[in-house]
């Protein structure tokens, strides 16, 4: 697709002008440095599910299993005695617990450094190159290894836990789902706590920043939320600010890099969006998540019993540990199946956070304004392409400056000026005293 075909497609389906915001060099700059981005994440996908299949289809979970089993043997023959051993053997019901364990770490590993050479190109050379990663290598390795430990270990440590609950209970799928669904509903509590072996978050020092976010929060009653800066800048020069985290533990996070860029108005619009997150509604995307996780992990549960009856997958049976990636591929199938509902879902939710960003703060001109810097800040691809638009969060750029230049249009329109006295402040008192 040449950047030349696209301007008079836009101008028809958003009203918007790309030219208006930016230049011509910038849009075809972006959209090349997006596109190996796009081509990367659908390959990866390849790249997962071809692994899995090898393992399920073609014996290759079946004989590291075996490997695993021999060391196993080996290391920890069944005569070898001791206390925590002899509480594993318990809950295991016998020794083949430690091949199994062996098993789940060796599964882990694999599936954590699939990801590695993307990363490591993107990261340590193509973004870059494009000056927007400032990642160095021994910080990539620190990083790199910290995170992936993290996830080897607690993934390890919950299948093994699955495997010991299916060895146990033959409707395992029911205990499990309760757990699942309601750590799927609680797990926003510890999402704070998730990065903090790789960044600092730092409160927000006084000043006209953090008096513009805290009013926004006042006015949106979004109380007793801490407000963070992010030292993202180590490794990166995007900018972005996120609301994590759950009761106690909520906070707004902005990294360093668009603390920088915006003004107070448009850094006001930024957590005015955000805010819109805060409110929206959790009963019945919880309800959905629960049901879809019952649903794939009861549909788990018939597949590896239907796969443990036929000889030719080499289960000894549906707890075997050698199943552990049918339920990876099922999960990644799955995510990729209902990406286009759950993507056009959050472009909804955005579009929302968006509408009451503006509403909040009154200050069209800097929802547009911040849209701008961000784009440029991150290299963003304003006006993706069709093949890949299905897949995005967020609306596209334009799309959203589109919608903040009709906010304004009705801003502008002395009938739709909210009649002075209301709630909604001018954006004036956001940034001290500047005029719009
Ligand atoms: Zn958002």
């Amino acid at each position: 697709v040449t950047f030349a075909a696209i301007p008079e497609f836009v101008v028809a389906a958003t009203g918007i002008d790309p030219l208006r915001y930016f230049t011509a060099d910038e849009i075809r700059e972006w959209r090349a440095f997006r596109e190996p981005h796009y081509v990367a994440g659908h390959a990866m996908f390849a790249v997962d599910v071809a692994l899995y299949v090898w393992l399920v289809f073609f014996h290759g979970s079946r004989r590291i299993k075996g490997a695993c089993d021999r060391l196993a043997e080996r290391w920890l023959p069944a005569n070898r005695h001791g206390v925590l051993l002899r509480v594993m053997d318990r809950v295991w019901r016998d020794r083949t617990w430690v091949g199994a364990l062996l098993f789940v770490l060796a599964f882990t590993t694999l599936f954590a450094l699939t990801s590695l050479p993307k990363q490591a190109y993107f990261l340590l050379v193509y973004d870059k190159r494009y000056g927007l990663s400032t990642y160095t290598v021994p910080r990539f390795i620190r990083d790199f290894s910290v995170g992936t430990l993290q996830g080897i270990v607690l993934l390890s440590v919950l299948m093994f836990s699955l495997y010991a609950l299916m060895r146990r209970v033959d409707r395992w799928w029911i205990p499990l789902g309760i757990v699942a669904a309601a750590f799927s509903v609680f797990s926003g509590v510890i999402d704070p706590y998730r990065e903090v072996l790789q960044f600092e978050d730092k409160p927000l020092a006084d000043g006209p920043a953090r008096t513009a976010v805290s009013s926004v929060l006042s006015r949106a009653h979004v109380e007793n939320a801490g407000i963070y800066v992010r030292n993202a800048s180590r490794v990166t020069k995007a900018g972005d600010a996120l609301f994590v985290g759950q009761g106690p533990s909520r906070r707004i996070i902005i990294y360093d890099n668009l603390l920088a860029a915006l003004t107070p108005r448009e850094l006001a619009v930024v957590i005015g969006h955000e805010a819109g997150h805060v409110g929206e509604s959790r009963l019945w995307p919880s309800i959905a998540t629960a049901a879809v996780m019952f649903a794939l992990i009861f549909a788990l549960d018939r597949i590896l019993r239907a796969m443990a009856r036929r000889p030719r997958f080499g289960l000894s049976g549906h707890a075997d540990p050698a199943g552990l990636p049918v339920a990876f591929l099922l999960v990644t199938v799955f995510i990729e199946v209902a990406e286009p509902f759950s993507s056009a879902y959050t472009r909804s939710l955005e579009r929302a956070a968006d509408a009451f960003g503006i509403e909040i703060t009154a200050d069209p001109d800097a929802f547009v304004s911040m849209l701008v810097k961000v784009a440029r800040l991150d290299k963003v691809d304003v006006d993706p392409p069709a093949w890949i638009r299905w897949e995005f969060t967020h609306p596209t750029v334009l799309d959203r400056i589109a919608f903040g230049e009709s906010k304004k249009k009705e801003a502008g329109d002395p009938i739709n000026r909210p009649p002075p006295g209301t709630s909604l402040p001018s954006p004036t008192a956001i940034d001290g005293g500047r005029a719009p």
